[in-house]
């Protein structure tokens, strides 16, 4: 039987190649790549002084260094190459500015970061390649990795608008009864992205079960390759806190972008508008019944009550006032003027509305609808907000409370 020699692996090896005496390599690409690697984790300069498809030789650059590798082909037939001859040792020291870089290996170490910040400045990368890899490059050198890094992010989120109908027919299929909405704008034939609106089933039947009767509306920047903004209506859980209703991606933050926004989520949430032009639950749990209940205090504090009634009405948590009133009255708790909200039994089951989660993309049923081309919209001028906006009971009040502390009424 033969010794067995061990294959490098590139997928998994490239973290940190070593060599060996016998070692396979599947091809000479392969091999050339681990060299680059190799080079530079250990900060060296190595050359190749035979470098042909069947018999490469690569040498350390410094003078009288006697690292070397020597690699050909096994047998004709597979093409892979075997380590005939190998010396690790070097006796030259690191090479801090190794000019060796080359752009595929940059695009490659920097995709992540591109990806998350498509407008990172070439300058960036130079100075990042020269910190965390010892790696010298020009600025024209990090120019062209980042080019070619946003062709390969820009082309994986083509593939990705293309696929958009199956993805919300996942949704619908995965959660019934959830609204998804794409908007489209017809270029030269073609469907090319312009909005997308997703409200799903159990978000929407929490929210009208088992949740107040606020909708929070808010917008943000999408910082990707195409921008766009992020729409959002989120509600309030009985914990206080919130509760995602529904979202939308859209070109810009108009109030015809809004308008379109509300008015899907109005038909959702069964909101419409009555003869007055007022706005109303359509199913309304009834929320004035609250106010009819705290009725049996006394005449004579109804007019302490009165001045409190607009955040008791809000809140639907008794003020100190109301405490007050109410155990002077004395009879009931005051946690029965609380309202049924805030109970536990309606927390548990505002969260029994589970999300169902879907395949993944390989396995989406194909809905064969023309595929979307990603938007014509890019980003906004100027550098996005990165502070949100406050509301306005956020402010910091004159007794240093911020505006989510509690504040006594009035
Ligand atoms: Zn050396």
């Amino acid at each position: 039987m033969g010794k067995k020699f061990k294959h490098y692996n590139h997928e998994t090896d490239k973290q940190n190649p070593v060599f060996d005496t016998g070692m396979i390599f599947s091809d000479c690409k392969v091999f050339r790549e681990a060299v680059c690697e190799y080079c530079l984790l250990s900060g060296k300069e190595v050359t190749f002084t035979r470098n042909e498809k069947y018999k490469l030789k690569a040498v350390c650059k410094a003078v009288s260094c006697p690292w070397q590798i020597y690699v050909a082909w096994k047998n004709p037939t597979d093409r892979s190459l075997v380590a005939k001859y190998y010396n690790p040792n070097h006796n030259c020291v690191r090479v801090f500015q190794n000019t060796q870089a080359p752009s595929k290996w940059l695009t490659e170490k920097f995709l992540p970061r591109i990806q998350s910040n498509p407008t990172m400045p070439p300058q960036s990368i130079v100075n990042a390649a020269s910190s965390e890899f010892k790696v010298g490059i020009s600025r024209m050198k990090a120019y062209r990795a980042k080019a070619d890094a946003l062709r390969m992010i820009e082309g994986s989120i083509a593939e990705q608008y293309a696929m958009l109908w199956d993805y919300c027919h996942e949704l619908e299929d995965k959660n019934p009864g959830s609204t998804t909405k794409i908007q489209c704008e017809f270029v030269d034939g073609e469907a090319v992205f312009k909005r997308l609106y997703i409200c799903l089933e159990p978000l929407k039947k929490g929210f009208k079960m088992n949740c107040r009767s606020f909708i929070g509306l808010d917008a943000c920047h999408l910082n990707g390759v195409y921008g766009g903004q992020l729409l959002t209506a989120v509600g309030i859980d009985p914990n206080n806190e919130t509760w995602v209703l529904a979202y939308a991606v859209v070109e810009m933050e108009t109030r015809e972008s809004w308008t379109w926004f509300i008015d899907l989520l109005a038909k959702d949430v069964d909101i419409y508008q009555d003869s007055k032009g007022q706005a109303n639950y359509h199913n309304a749990r009834d929320d004035q019944v609250l106010v009819d209940e705290k009725d049996p205090v006394d005449e004579g504090q109804d007019e302490q009550l009165a001045s409190s009634n607009i955040k008791w009405d809000l809140s639907s948590i008794p003020c100190t006032h109301g405490i007050a009133a109410i155990h002077y009255k004395g009879g009931k708790a005051v946690e029965d003027y609380v309202h049924s909200y805030y109970s536990k039994d309606s927390y548990m089951a505002l969260y029994n509305n589970l999300t169902v989660p879907i395949n993944g993309s390989q396995l989406w049923e194909k809905t064969n609808q023309p595929a979307i081309k990603p938007p014509a919209y890019t980003r906004q001028p100027g550098r996005p907000r990165k502070v949100r906006i406050k509301g306005a009971e956020e402010g910091i009040d004159r007794s240093g409370k911020k505006g989510w502390e509690d504040k006594e009424c009035k």
